[in-house]
């Protein structure tokens, strides 16, 4: 069979990763980017083991032999700060855990890494270019490009929506099966000298929680999680709410500028249907849950590289039914790949919403920080 024609729409972690991977299969990968990068995004900045693992694989069809990374890992791991501590305040305690291992960068520097080293792989790439779903047949998939020069409509065999948690343009192509709902996120950054870097801080109380962590520029990364409604809403404007869970921390009384430009996410849990006849979504275009263990990221390359996976299996098989039927398994296969970490994820963020909870999980880790370590190897198990 011919190599088919693959779109992936946004050029994010798990876009990037999924279009790099395709390549290493030999499939014609045009990917469609709304944004002109680097562009900032709302996010918490962290990979763990399990990413950093993932991002070695990126673009290798055989296992990795130890030390033979990918050369986007070693431009990426070169620009990352290394982070070895995660240091939270819950339920009035400071608590101490050491991370075998960890990665702080901006996703300004991560993004534009992982699409060059696309580019690089022979990926066409369109920045600046929205792409619309217009017609979905049984044998192909038009989408409208829409560029400053113009739109323009364009046939493709498969489409893999990687257009992360805004929905403009793709949303209507695959049902949720959770719509949007919960906390929403925050982010910006800022300078504050006093800091320690390598070091993942995070606050917990009733409205949320606040990460922060020094990115590769000096900058500090702030993102939380915050409570939805109007009630909460009620209590100042997300950066007001930010600095309100700081100060009610165990946290020193850091100092920081006024932020200015502060970027927001709708709801953030949700979960759809994942593919469907020759329509994929990965990352969190497939569904999210909210990024209390720090993972979306490495969902996101690991789902892309599941699904660029799935397209070569089908092309070397030789069958176009298999190409047809590919979005029906992928949603099965996702479901399987992610759900344990996600159901992890899950049950940790909703334990963290009870002040009881709080109370017990912060006294018992201040006192036995090594009661942490088989969670930490959880997450940082593929
Ligand atoms: C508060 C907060 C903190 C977080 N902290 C962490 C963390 O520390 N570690 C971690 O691993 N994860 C974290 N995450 C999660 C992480 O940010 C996401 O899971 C990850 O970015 C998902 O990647 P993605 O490629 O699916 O989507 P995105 O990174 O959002 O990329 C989607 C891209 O698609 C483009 N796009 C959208 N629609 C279209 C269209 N129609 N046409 C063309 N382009 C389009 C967008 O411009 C965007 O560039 C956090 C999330 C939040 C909200």
């Amino acid at each position: 069979m011919s190599s088919p024609t693959v779109l992936v729409v946004g050029g994010g972690v798990a876009g990037a990763a999924c279009a790099i991977q395709l390549r290493a299969h030999g499939v014609n990968v045009t990917v469609a980017e709304k944004t002109i990068f680097p562009r900032s995004k709302v996010c918490g900045c962290c990979i763990g083991g399990s990413g950093i693992e993932t991002l070695g694989k990126l673009g290798r069809l055989e296992p990795t032999i130890d030390g033979q990374y990918s050369p986007v890992f070693h431009r990426i791991m070169s620009s990352a700060v290394q982070v070895n501590q995660w240091r939270g305040s819950i339920g009035g305690r400071t608590v101490h855990v050491e991370l075998p291992s960890g990665i702080a960068i901006s996703r300004e520097t991560l993004d534009n890494a992982l699409l060059d080293e696309a580019k690089e792989a022979g990926c066409e790439v369109h920045m600046a270019c929205l792409a619309t779903i217009t017609n979905v047949a049984k044998d192909t998939i038009a989408v409208s490009m829409e560029r400053s020069t113009g739109k323009q409509e364009q046939l493709f065999d498969l489409v893999i929506m990687a257009s992360g948690l805004n929905t403009s343009g793709v949303a209507a192509t695959l049902p949720w099966t959770e719509s949007p709902h919960g906390p929403f996120g925050v982010s910006w950054t800022a300078t504050c000298n006093e800091l320690d870097s390598h070091v993942i801080h995070m606050a917990c109380d009733d409205d949320g929680y606040v990460g922060l962590v020094r990115i590769e520029n000096g900058r500090v990364d702030i993102a939380a999680a915050l409570r939805s409604g109007s009630e909460a809403s009620q209590q100042g404007t997300p950066a007001d709410r930010v600095m309100k869970i700081l100060a009610r921390s165990e946290f020193p009384a850091y100092r920081w500028e006024s932020p200015s430009k502060v970027l927001t996410t709708p709801p953030l849990r949700r979960a759809r249907v994942a593919g469907a006849g020759r329509l994929m979504a990965i990352g969190d275009a497939s569904g999210y849950v909210e990024p209390f263990t720090g993972e979306g990221m490495t969902w996101g390359m690991q789902s892309g590289i599941a699904a660029a996976n799935r397209i070569g299996r089908a092309i070397q098989a030789g069958s176009v039914d298999d190409l047809c039927h590919t979005g029906h398994r992928w949603d099965r296969e996702l479901r399987g790949l992610l759900r344990r970490k996600k159901f992890t994820c899950r049950v940790i963020a909703n334990l963290l919403r009870s002040r009881l909870a709080r109370k017990t999980v912060g006294s018992t880790l201040a006192t036995f920080p090594k009661i942490a370590n088989p969670l930490i190897r959880h997450l940082s198990q593929r």
